[in-house]
């Protein structure tokens, strides 16, 4: 150490430090933390960090979470005492909360409301943790010996039962199942020392099944997990759809289990079947429990509380599936990674896949992402080596690439938009006894509803402008209008609005109407509808192809139906009405549509049988199609990344986009153009950060608020939180900041 010229000064003295508070963060869209007093007059001390509390926020009572501990503000009023302390023991801490609070820096969202999203509604109000152990009751000796002699009535009933119970003892969950009134015969029996509650252990391990035998290209993917495990790694599992993807994670979780570890696995929203739970189920051998939006809040909140306990060894769920507690974490995986329900579309907008590489990196330990057409961020990482790559270039088993011929309809007269060869090959696949597949990503009857006389359009009255009419789609059979963007319903006019023609004409065809054609043409086997509007419940889809099952018929479905579901004996897959997908604004449609497509298509012989995907459209020299039939989904990636970089766009630049709307446009172009100013003041000369609007949404207007959009694009993903950070309290403060609805989504996915 160099000598210093001058003696070390001396420590200051010891001042007496002002009393230390609770610094909360509370779910309000301030970014910043609130003081209180400790609730009971206790000190507070640095381990309450990660405690619940019930605090007065002006009017309101608010739950937080207590995010710090430090010396009163002295030139602040004195803090006002918390109303009390909802845990005795941090609720949030170690790793998860680490991640929190980065995903608040990243969000630039308050800690607040973070905290919020990431807790189960029913802690999220303030909710004591669910107590997930199992407990039961015995005899006590006492009780044993005395049995005999008891007086008849509940108690004895109770207690013979006990005696008899296999093990000694019966869970609280059998009783009460099947005891009437067991409580008050249970505390009875306890208050004379005859009965005792006690904990169980966790339930035995169930029968696990083995899989197939792993090809080469599977082992060696389960191998590279494998062999990560004990640190953080990332690998892209880029596997064809039926390669046996499935089968890669279930041994690297059986791998993770046999280790001591707990195992996250999250899967796209309609891809958590029960289909898929039971798989899990069967082949792993311990509980899955189940986390996604249908279950209640206080399932939720249990899976949960197991997780943190540790009693969770394996939780599979949805997006929100991201915020479980993993305190013996040993691998995360995100099946079909590039799906879009992974990004949270409001609130925080988190996306639950980056999310969970953080938290990888953190926990340290492997994140395995999968999908047969891999998101075009995952792809780069894999190119660069941030991702090791792993692939399985071929279907597993016996099964067969399904044949893709695409239909030229140009000049074809259509029926429902079908032509005659897809109605031919519909009906040749059904002869042979095959079920057939119609994807159409539309619901409802028909997109639109024209007046044969003038050309007037029915639009959706609360989502269109004079320039942007937002058409409203006809449902009930081409009886009623339904706005998809805002629930407006209306019935459909007897005659047209402009001239009083008699001609209104549903404009091409939603899955309804290709429903009612398929079952006139096809009298003599079922056809099944999905979409949202037949299956809006879960289970729902469930039944009703277990209904279906595998007799030949016809399924007519949206997305819905892209994933999730083996259906073995489906052998041909018509996909009709993409031609607007080709030629969207959005520069994120092509790939879009090209995963949906090959989705799709990889739904086709998924067994045994061969499968066959027709394609139908009005541009079958369109490149793209031409591209993904030739060499797949890779070699469209491929392209679309050489595209992109061109571009500078995603994943070669880091966006953010603050959306404002108002029922004045002006006061929603006013604060925008006010943020733009903000960020160019902060904005480093230089530094590449691009400012780009104020200008109208692709959707200009929505459920009657005008939108307006200003987006910030940066080859620098840290130039470009560093001007949000620095921008923001100023951009907070604008007066309009209070008279417009507005927010920040950073690495946005829909820019509408
Ligand atoms: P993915 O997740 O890639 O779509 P899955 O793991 O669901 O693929 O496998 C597709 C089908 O192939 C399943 O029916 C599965 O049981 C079967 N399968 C997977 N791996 C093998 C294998 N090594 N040998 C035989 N069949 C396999
Ligand atoms: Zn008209
Ligand atoms: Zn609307």
């Amino acid at each position: 150490m160099p000598d210093s010229p001058t003696p070390p000064t001396p420590p200051p003295a010891p001042r007496p430090e002002p009393d230390a508070v609770w610094r909360v963060a509370v779910p309000v869209p301030l970014p910043r933390l609130f003081d209180y007093r400790p609730a009971d007059g206790a000190a507070a001390a640095p381990g309450d960090v990660g405690r619940r509390v019930r605090v007065a926020f002006g009017p309101r009572e608010l739950v937080g979470v207590v995010a710090d501990v430090g010396a009163a503000d002295p030139d602040a009023p004195a803090p006002k005492p918390a109303l009390a302390a909802i845990d005795d023991a941090p609720l949030l801490s170690g790793e998860l909360l680490d991640s929190l609070r980065w995903l608040a820096r990243y969000t630039h969202a308050p800690l607040g409301e973070v905290l919020a999203t990431a807790l189960p509604a029913e802690l999220r109000r303030g909710e004591a943790l669910p107590d997930t152990r199992r407990w039961g009751w015995r005899l006590t000796e006492a009780g044993a010996t005395a049995l005999p002699s008891l007086r008849a009535g509940r108690p004895r009933r109770l207690a013979e039962r006990l005696a008899g119970a296999a093990g000694g003892a019966e869970d609280e969950g059998q009783l009460d199942a099947a005891v009437d009134g067991w409580r008050a015969a249970a505390r009875t029996l306890a208050e004379r020392g005859l009965a005792e509650r006690i904990e169980l252990p966790a339930a035995a391990p169930l029968p696990a099944s083995a899989g197939p035998a792993l090809n080469p290209d599977q082992q060696a993917a389960v191998d590279a997990v494998v062999g990560a495990a004990g640190g953080f790694a990332s690998l892209l599992l880029n596997g064809v759809t039926g390669s046996g993807k499935t089968e890669v994670y279930l041994h690297a979780i059986s791998d993770c289990l046999a280790r001591g570890r707990q195992a996250l696995v999250l899967v796209p929203e309609i891809g958590l079947t029960p289909q898929t739970l039971a798989r899990f189920r069967a082949r792993l051998g311990v509980p899955v429990h189940a986390l996604h939006s249908g279950l209640s809040d206080g399932e939720r909140a249990r899976t949960w509380a197991a997780a943190l306990r540790g009693d969770a060894r394996v939780v599979v769920g949805t997006r929100s599936a991201a915020f479980v507690p993993l305190p013996e974490a040993g691998l995360i995986v995100v099946d079909e990674e590039h799906d879009g329900s992974f990004k949270q579309l409001d609130g925080i907008r988190y996306h639950a896949r980056d999310f969970v590489l953080v938290r990888g990196k953190a926990l340290r330990v492997p994140v395995l992402l999968g999908s047969a057409t891999p998101s075009l961020e995952s792809l780069r990482h894999a190119h660069d080596g941030r991702h090791a790559h792993l692939r399985l270039p071929a279907r597993a088993g016996v099964a067969q690439p399904p044949r893709v011929r695409v239909v030229d309809v140009r000049k074809r007269p259509l029926e429902a938009g079908l032509s005659p060869e897809l109605l031919a090959a519909i009906g040749a696949a059904l002869a042979a006894d095959g079920q057939v597949l119609v994807f159409k990503n539309r619901r409802g009857y028909a997109p639109a509803l024209l007046c044969h006389d003038c050309g007037w359009t029915a639009h959706c009255p609360r989502c269109s402008t004079p320039e942007h009419g937002t058409a409203m789609t006809v449902h009930g059979g081409g009886r009623r209008l339904q706005c998809h963007h805002c629930g407006t319903r209306r019935p459909v006019p007897d005659a047209c609005p402009d001239c009083g023609g008699l001609a209104l004409q549903p404009q091409g065809a939603g899955t309804e109407r290709i429903e009612e054609v398929l079952a006139q043409r096809f009298a003599d086997v079922p056809v099944l509808r999905i979409d949202r509007g037949t299956t809006a419940r879960r289970d729902a889809l469930e039944q009703a192809l277990a209904g279906f099952g595998t007799q030949r018929g016809i399924l007519v479905g949206t997305q819905m139906l892209a994933k999730g579901h083996d259906l073995p004996n489906l052998t041909l897959v018509a996909v009709v009405g993409i031609d607007e997908g080709l030629f969207s604004a959005d520069f994120r449609a092509p790939e879009k549509l090209s995963q949906l497509l090959v989705q799709v298509a990889g739904r086709a012989g998924r067994a045994a049988r061969a499968g066959e995907v027709l394609l139908q459209t009005h541009h079958p020299e369109h490149p793209l199609l031409a591209t993904l039939l030739a060499g797949g989904y890779g070699a469209f990636a491929e392209q679309e990344l050489a595209l992109r970089e061109a571009a500078e766009l995603p994943p070669f630049a880091h966006l953010a986009l603050i959306r404002a709307e108002a029922k004045d446009v002006e006061h929603a172009r006013a604060f925008l153009r006010a943020a733009r100013e903000a960020l160019a003041q902060v904005a480093v000369p230089g530094g590449g950060l691009a400012l780009n609007g104020p200008l109208p949404a692709p959707m200009p207007r929505r459920a009657g608020y005008l939108r307006e959009q200003l987006l910030l694009s940066s080859a620098d993903r840290r130039a470009l939180h560093a001007a949000l950070d620095a921008a923001l309290p100023a951009i907070n403060a604008l007066p309009d900041a209070r008279r417009v609805r507005w927010s920040l989504d950073v690495d946005p996915v829909d820019l509408y």
